[in-house]
């Protein structure tokens, strides 16, 4: 089996290319309708750091929900295990943006992927914080991750959601009727739109998640993130939780822990060998990246990167 990490995605791009543009982007935040759907990039960073990229793996894109991933980080690293009162930690089997098992469940999300839990967590990192304070710890937070301090908010993403979000502004105003928000459910959702509206590259990105692949800590830059045991189990939570009601499916196909966005991105971790970014906008039926998931499995198949087994003869 070849290693050539750059020949294998450069042989994946030359592939799906002419297929970019199948799917369809997300456009209920309409500014994300404005991104071209033939971009495609792929970014592979492995564990000594070196780095196989292609296509338009260097033009940021709107990260939307690979942040909650970086949330989630970010409140455990502040309220430990206790942050599991919150949300839970199992596959909701819904869309990313559904109601309804919040009714059944009184306010307590199922997982901190889907976006009522990631609203929640939103809520924990703000503790002690102003709205502006706590984006700013985000921002600075995925800046450390990633080692580049260039990651910024795209304004006119985070504006335009903020005035489109009507699902988000309901699941929010049903978990505090149910006293399960801390703070203002205006101030929380200012926090959730902004960190959605990150704008990273794929390179970015899997700097970004390389702790995740590496036990904890960013071969990169020296930083220990989290102890092994977390890492083992924010990989863990992405596997079951990270792509909606297709997260089996992508467990299925890909084999990887992964976290997609409506931006088009994923972000997946093979541990102890690589982090791993795709974007190409057109979604799939479950809002996850059309061309992107197949580039992944693509990936895992010529990698044999897959956790469940042994590598394909
Ligand atoms: N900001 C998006 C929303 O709340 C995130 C959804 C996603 O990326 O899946 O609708």
């Amino acid at each position: 089996m070849t290693t050539d990490l750059q020949a294998i995605i450069e042989e994946i791009h030359a592939t799906l290319s002419p297929r970019t543009g199948e799917g369809k982007a997300a456009d209920y935040i309409p500014e994300l309708a404005n991104v071209d759907p033939k971009k495609f990039g792929i970014a592979v960073i492995d564990l000594e750091g070196r780095v196989s990229k292609v296509g338009d793996c260097d033009e940021p894109f709107s990260i939307q929900s690979i942040s909650k991933v970086f949330t989630l980080t970010l409140a455990l690293g502040k309220h430990g295990e206790t942050t599991w009162n919150r949300v839970g930690r199992e596959p909701s089997g819904s869309a990313f943006n559904s109601i309804v098992q919040l009714e059944h469940e009184n306010g307590k999300p199922r997982n901190p992927f889907i976006n009522a839990g990631a609203i929640a967590i939103s809520d924990l990192v703000m503790s002690g914080h102003t709205p502006r304070e706590a984006i700013g710890e985000i921002v600075r937070f995925v800046q450390y991750l990633a080692d580049d301090a260039g990651i910024a908010i795209d304004p006119a993403v985070a504006r335009s959601e903020t005035a489109t979000g009507f699902r988000n502004f309901a699941l929010a105003n049903f978990m505090k009727s149910f006293g399960k928000l801390t703070h203002p459910v205006d101030h929380v959702l200012g926090v959730y739109f902004h960190q959605c509206a990150l704008a990273m590259s794929c390179v970015q990105l899997a700097r970004a998640g390389l702790f995740l692949a590496a036990n904890g800590k960013n071969p990169l830059s020296g930083h220990t993130v989290v102890s092994s045991q977390r890492a083992r189990r924010i990989n863990a939570l992405m596997l079951t939780c990270g792509h909606y009601d297709g997260s089996g499916d992508f467990a299925y196909h890909v084999g990887l822990p992964g976290k997609s966005g409506v931006g088009g991105g994923i972000l997946a971790v093979a541990p102890g060998r690589a982090s791993v970014a795709v974007w190409s906008p057109g979604l799939n039926a479950n809002g996850n990246s059309l061309i992107g998931s197949i580039a992944l499995e693509m990936l895992a198949a010529k990698t044999g990167w897959s956790i469940f087994g042994a590598p394909h003869a």
